[in-house]
């Protein structure tokens, strides 16, 4: 089988990590939204007929009407605290030995409120990739937002959005394209749209749901119902959850801490 292997075959590990009350402790889009009067919320009727994304679009048109600027729109995002202990988890990854980990972020926000974010906190370089939906600004100063992609055969995700699909993709990617295997894919999340990618996972990978949050909760109450493969790891704080991977993994242990801020975020 392997008689025309041209490129030395790579063992790697792939965490693969959602946004949005996982990373950050918080809804970008609902902090965002939060910016314009109460009174002056659109009508939820929209996320129904439309979506969620169509919403959103209705939000930006309205932050535009009364003169919100981006820079207003990006500090806002910005000033999003971390959940605790993930800059230091991200990091930590990052920098782990043998330099071992690829980092990638699967998320339902925007391409302009993930990288604002991450820029803030110094965390750019750790991403392989960035997974979620192109935004812009316009010349005038209006958000515009896209859908990733259109799916409709996976009834546990959104039309405009499959993790599981987008993880399988850049899994399969990875095989082909450099011949990197990964031995472990930990997936961290915590909403409803994080089901789909953790039930892709297989045995000796890592659910990793954050604890009480909507993900763990479904897998709480359906775990003998669902085929999930994978090992579960609970976690409260990203100090918890990088204390329990370090368990499993010594590479991950603070033996160079003079390279690793222990500085938590400035806002
Ligand atoms: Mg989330
Ligand atoms: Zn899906």
């Amino acid at each position: 089988m392997d008689s025309c292997k041209m490129i030395p075959r790579v063992s790697r590990r792939l965490v693969a990590f959602d946004f949005d009350c996982t990373v950050v402790d918080a809804n970008t889009d609902d902090v965002v939204r939060d910016l314009l009067p109460a009174d002056n919320f659109p009508s939820e009727t929209i996320i129904h007929k439309e979506g969620w994304q169509e919403y959103m679009s209705e939000v930006f048109r309205r932050l535009h009407k009364l003169s919100f600027s981006p820079q207003t729109i990006r500090d806002k995002v910005r000033c999003i605290p971390e959940v605790p202990g993930f800059v230091r988890l991200l990091k930590r990854l990052h920098q782990a030995q043998e330099n071992k980990y690829d980092l990638v972020i699967i998320s339902d926000s925007n391409t302009i409120f993930i990288n604002e974010w991450l820029e803030a906190h110094g965390l750019v370089n750790c991403f392989e990739s960035i997974f979620t939906n192109p935004a812009h600004f316009d010349n005038d100063g209006l958000l515009h937002l896209q859908p990733y992609h259109h799916q409709t055969d996976c009834k546990l995700s959104a039309a405009n959005l499959c993790k599981g699909k987008i993880l399988e993709h850049f899994v399969a990617k990875r095989n082909l394209r450099d011949n990197t295997h990964y031995e472990c894919i930990i997936y961290v999340g915590d909403g409803h749209n994080d089901l789909c990618p953790v039930l892709k996972l297989r045995q000796g990978d890592i659910a990793c749901p954050r604890q009480d949050f909507a993900l763990d909760k479904k897998i709480i109450s359906h775990r003998n119902k669902m085929d999930l493969r994978a090992d579960v790891i609970r976690w409260k704080s990203g100090f918890e959850l990088l204390k329990q991977l370090a368990g499993r993994d010594p590479a991950l242990n603070d033996t160079d801490a003079g390279n690793i801020s222990t500085e938590t975020t400035k806002q």
